[in-house]
């Protein structure tokens, strides 16, 4: 039943397509067209794929499609004969009680007013009693930057407060980490895994609006469904309770342990050392968990001479389903620019691979991921369950939310200056005459906040890159201003459609660009490294030894 619905479906998609013949863009040069990637959105992006939401039929419909497409082109199934890749997720919803603080003073805190808290322990209930709190400043451990917050602190049982970012940022001081730009050490997602490895029972990040790079009012996840992949451990090894304090709260616990002032000045002295605040801490999360599997869609095109080495290609088929509506009274939220333009580059790039003449030396693996919205799921699933070896991938080139306002003569990296990538995005872009430029706003650390960044954290040199502002045909304040309007009006809402009018171009631009680093790639002996003071340097160089 479920497979003639399918067939059904297809042969709708191919009737369509071959209605939808129009005159083909030739400003845009390689064998990407933006005539076949604005075909592939005008699919994906159709209220019957309901908002690519995973377990959902507009998850079928989608990696049906997506499926459909490289069998079609001929490529392989890139998962043991099987297109598809299941990605087992447990969700966790967790319900917090107060959180009372006691020590010389006594504090009760209210969730959502003054904090966020879940977990993903897979318990009906979790509980942090009478905890002993301790400051321990950024709650970084790096090595190549001699900086260690966790150093002679024993924090078995404790629960961690510690500051977002890293002592770079607004330091004034541009060697001390990346200075303004974050580092992952400055994420949110690192305090959490280190408190984790130090053995504490509850990590707690204090938010401050500047360094977070968005307001109290985003972190706030109380209630909410979190998803996160199933461990064989249950998730026992983190902390019982993962959350953010309100700037408010957390001043109130160190100003009581005689902390106050610039608490990042104080923590970033070279000789700060974490504090035992001799209060301690009682909460209890109430979780409910559900189960579910989702699946990544992954083809190849093998190599003739290392059929081993492979160049992976990615990009999330995931989206946010149906959800509130709009003020026009829509409510599929079908993400045309995020991220059905990046799975249709990936697709456009995968015809350009299936389409050569002569055979290419290394093989290349197209991956489509899911649940990206939620955490960037499915890249992380096949990172930690890679299905060609970590130390034989070359790159991962990733494609996410690309510019649809045309053709531009910059890019923009993210997270410019990590790897080697950057010098061949260089080599293709230079003779066209166009500028390469990096993120707009580096402190936000855009670099860990795509599926790329699941491929840097083991180590394989990842490149993300999208358009820049500067539109070919109406310049860099139009430009700008298409990117704008993209943010504030259309970003995660239902409004971001496909429509006929959608201009391509630029798509095609990034997709070309990365097909020919691809190929390049794919037909070369070298692996392409991260650069000095990467983060991700150490775990290739160690990857790469084994
Ligand atoms: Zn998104």
């Amino acid at each position: 039943m479920k497979l003639l619905k399918i067939s059904f479906f297809i042969t709708i998609i191919s009737m369509f397509l071959n209605n939808c013949k129009q005159k083909e863009t030739s400003t845009v040069s390689g064998p990407v067209t933006a005539l076949d990637i604005k075909n592939h959105i005008a699919v994906l992006a159709n209220d019957s794929l309901t908002g690519r939401m995973p377990f959902t039929e507009g998850e079928n419909k989608t990696i049906n499609y997506i499926a459909g497409q490289f069998k079609q082109l001929g490529l392989e199934p890139g998962n043991h004969g099987s297109y598809f890749q299941e990605v087992p997720m447990v969700q966790v919803t967790s319900f917090p009680s107060n959180i009372t603080v006691s020590g010389k003073a006594s504090f009760t805190f209210k969730p959502t007013d003054d904090f966020s808290a879940s977990t993903q322990q897979e318990l009906d209930s979790v509980q942090l009693n009478n905890s002993p709190l301790v400051f321990a400043g950024y709650g970084i451990v790096a090595p190549e930057y001699n900086w260690n917050d966790y150093k002679n602190l024993d924090v078995k049982g404790k629960t961690v407060i510690v500051l977002v970012n890293d002592p770079g940022f607004k330091s004034g001081n541009s060697k001390l980490f990346k200075g303004d730009t974050m580092t992952y050490y400055g994420r949110w997602t690192y305090k959490y895994e280190e408190a984790a490895r130090q053995g504490a029972a509850g990590v707690l990040v204090i938010h401050q609006t500047e360094p977070a790079s968005y307001p109290f009012t985003v972190v706030n996840g109380n209630g909410h469904a979190k998803l996160y992949l199933q461990q064989a451990d249950k998730h026992l090894s983190r902390c019982k309770v993962e959350g953010w304090l309100s700037e408010s709260a957390a001043t109130k616990i160190l100003s009581a342990a005689g902390i106050s002032g610039d608490i990042r000045a104080i923590a970033r002295k070279a000789d700060f050392k974490a504090v035992d605040l001799k209060q301690t801490i009682s909460l209890t999360l109430h979780n409910k968990l559900k189960y579910s599997t989702s699946h990544n869609v992954i083809a190849v095109l093998k190599g003739s001479t290392t059929p081993d080495e492979c160049i992976l290609y990615s990009a999330h088929w995931d989206h946010l389903g149906i959800g509130k509506a709009d003020a026009k009274g829509d409510s599929i939220y079908n993400g045309a620019i995020d991220n059905a333009d990046g799975v249709a580059s990936v697709l456009g790039v995968a015809k350009a691979f299936a389409g050569l003449s002569s055979n290419i030396k290394r093989s290349v693996v197209f991956l489509m991921v899911t649940a990206e919205e939620q955490g960037l799921l499915g890249s992380e699933y096949y990172a930690t369950h890679p299905i060609y070896p970590v130390n034989k991938t070359v790159a991962n080139l990733n494609m996410d939310a690309l510019g649809s306002y045309g053709e531009t003569n910059d890019f923009a990296i993210t997270g410019k200056g990590q790897n080697d990538l950057d010098d061949y995005v260089e080599k293709w872009v230079k003779p066209l005459g166009k500028k390469v430029t990096g993120d707009k706003n580096p402190g936000a650390g855009s670099y860990y906040r795509s599926d790329h960044f699941n491929f840097a954290k083991v180590g394989i040199p990842a490149l993300d890159i999208n358009n820049g502002q500067e539109s070919t045909l109406h310049g860099a304040v139009w430009g700008k201003k298409q990117q704008d309007d993209y943010t504030a009006n259309n970003y995660h809402q239902p409004s971001d459609n496909f429509t006929e009018a959608m201009n391509t171009d630029g798509m095609a631009q990034v997709a070309n660009l990365l097909f020919n680093i691809g190929h390049e790639l794919a037909n070369s002996t070298v692996f392409p490294g991260w650069k000095k003071g990467s983060e991700f340097k150490a775990i290739r160089e160690k990857s790469l030894a084994k």
